[in-house]
């Protein structure tokens, strides 16, 4: 597996495959294309398709320092479902340059043909039992095992990641208005966190917080703001939320939250390792489902759960996503996105709660239950992955114009 550093980025949403990664690949293919005076960007598959929802063409035009053209090309098959390609021009608009560049979640690309730092393999297991049965051989716990192979300065990492996730938590609670994009979605954040609820029943409040902590990191990140993939753009609130409501709720230490953030990064690696975790490639269960395990693994380490007990944290945590399609409305990380952080965040306390009782009953290993998630996107209709083309996104486009979705049958 590889290092943290490259599951947990600092970046601009909306979306770590429509705009992180993009954006890493223009700066790469312009630093490449010497001599070049414009560019032409083509983008397939959910790409071309959620593109503009995603403000990837801006992101694209942002990023070159000379003129280029975007073109969404959304007819044309393509073996990934987020694949670009570049060209670069002379002065006379002769081509100089061109590479294939594949988004693969997360902000993590591949450009076909092109030298690229790849990314070391810092660790030398893959799976959730081979690095249970080392931190067990080692009477070491996941914290541990993270600074065993990445180095003591990933805590200083770390730290800045959690620096990071606190931001976007405070900006998003103080904004308020319509986020862009033409949804006419008002942040809630600010609303929820401000109310002055009478006698107010525990649970309530903390479902309260935790929703108010997850909205307003969503809705920043809906709004072009800067947050952490956890492990993507569309998923980010769900972490930030769960640490930011248990740190405060029972005074975890910076150190304890570190910890925590370098397990749920591990199970969060697990699935970047073994399935995906990009909605375009297997459906909202690779994101918000696997945010949801690394939120709940991150809630169990603070509690001081052991291992079996992390693992059925996580486990629960994936397996009542499996199968969750992504659907954005109108190819904006808004409907069902920012609610859905909310409820994943709700969910990995859930999940940390049974683990607490029953994680000696569990017939499930997370690892199984990842590679299901992974087989169920392989299966999962492409109008469900990223497309903006089938679920919500098309009834809520029906229901606005019509006022009244149909019925699959027609009815
Ligand atoms: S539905 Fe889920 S996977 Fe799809 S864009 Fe929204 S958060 Fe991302």
């Amino acid at each position: 597996m590889k290092s943290l550093r490259e599951l947990y980025k600092i970046g601009r949403g909306p979306s770590s495959s429509h705009t992180i990664g993009p954006e890493r690949a223009c700066l790469k293919f312009e630093a490449l294309a010497e001599g070049a005076a414009s560019f032409k960007a083509v983008l397939f598959g959910s790409l071309a398709k959620t593109g503009r929802g995603h403000c990837t063409d801006k992101v694209i035009e942002r990023t070159f320092t000379k003129p280029v053209e975007v073109v969404f090309d959304c007819d044309t098959p393509v073996d990934h479902p987020n694949t670009m390609d570049l060209y670069a021009y002379d002065a006379e608009g002769k081509e100089i340059r061109n590479c294939r560049v594949l988004s693969i979640g997360g902000g993590a690309i591949v450009m076909e043909g092109v030298p690229f730092d790849k990314p070391a393999e810092v660790y030398p297991h893959n799976s959730f039992e081979e690095i249970k049965n080392y931190c067990d051989s080692e009477g070491i716990g996941l914290p541990e095992y993270v600074v065993r192979f990445e180095g003591e300065d990933i805590r200083a990492y770390l730290g800045e990641i959690w620096d990071a996730m606190q931001n976007s938590v405070y900006e998003g609670l103080l904004k308020e208005g319509v986020l862009p994009g033409g949804l006419m979605y008002e942040r809630k954040a600010k609303t929820l966190f401000d109310q002055n609820i009478e006698n107010e029943e525990p649970e309530d409040r903390e479902n309260r917080l935790v929703c108010a902590y997850a909205y307003a990191v969503s809705e920043q990140n809906s709004d072009g703001g800067r947050v952490v993939t956890a492990p993507t753009c569309g998923s980010c609130g769900i972490v930030p939320a769960v640490l930011k409501y248990e740190q405060l709720k029972c005074e975890y230490s910076r150190e304890q939250i570190i910890d925590a953030l370098a397990t749920g990064g591990i199970i969060g690696n697990i699935v970047k390792t073994n399935a995906s975790i990009s909605g375009a490639e297997c459906g909202c269960q690779a994101e918000c489902g696997t945010a949801c395990s690394m939120a709940a693994a991150a809630a169990a380490q603070l509690k001081g759960m052991d291992l079996d007990q992390i693992e059925y944290a996580a486990e629960v945590a994936m397996e009542h996503h499996l199968g969750l399609t992504c659907d954005p409305v109108d190819g904006l990380v808004q409907i069902p996105c920012i609610e859905r952080n909310a409820v994943a965040a709700m969910r990995a306390i859930n999940a940390v709660s049974l683990a607490t009782f029953l994680s000696g009953s569990r017939q499930i290993s997370f690892d199984a239950v990842v590679y299901t998630m992974y087989q169920t996107g392989k299966d999962m209709n492409s109008i469900y992955r990223e497309t903006a083309a089938g679920g919500l996104a098309s009834v809520y486009s029906r229901s606005r114009l019509s006022k009244k979705p149909k019925t699959p049958a027609g009815e």
